[in-house]
């Protein structure tokens, strides 16, 4: 399996239980190194954009909503098998189910609110880092 990335998203309840820098200490100890990291404020509409594959789904307001609060940090890592070692990482989209010791189920607080974000396949996860970094701050792969 070769290097890999992933888009983190430290949301905004972790942000604001200031958690940020223990998630990205916690990601550098598990073994990926941060190739882009930047703080930012969405707008409605550009959380809108970022979650526009959830359009239909019934959270989707609420999720737009809770994305657009309050900053959040977002971290383009690189692992091998990133995006399945990063999943395991930060565990269940639902805290509550989430296993001891994951990210969600150490600072999540419910399906909604629960810590962080994580791609969820190669092609996505190169669409989520080109929705928030230029090609200048985060270097193709050698
Ligand atoms: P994941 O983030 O684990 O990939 P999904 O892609 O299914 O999960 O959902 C994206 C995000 O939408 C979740 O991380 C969570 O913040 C929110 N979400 C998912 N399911 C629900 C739900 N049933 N109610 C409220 N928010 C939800
Ligand atoms: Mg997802």
């Amino acid at each position: 399996m070769a290097l890999q990335r992933t888009l983190c998203i430290i949301k905004p309840d972790a942000m604001e239980a200031g958690k940020s820098g223990a998630i990205v200490a916690r990601l550098q100890e598990e073994g990926f190194s941060v190739k882009g990291m930047r703080q930012l404020h969405l707008s409605r509409a550009q959380a809108e954009g970022f979650y526009d594959v959830h359009r239909e789904r019934p959270f989707f307001g609420e999720l737009v909503e809770f994305m657009s609060r309050g900053p959040i940090v977002v971290v383009a890592l690189e692992a091998e098998n990133a995006i399945e070692k990063y999943r395991e990482v930060i565990g269940a989209t639902n805290p509550a189910d989430a296993a001891e010791g994951t990210i969600r189920k150490l600072y999540g607080t419910d399906v909604g609110e629960n810590a962080v974000h994580g791609s969820d396949a190669p092609e996505t996860a190169a669409k989520e880092i080109g929705y928030f970094f230029a090609g200048c701050d985060v270097r193709p792969s050698a």
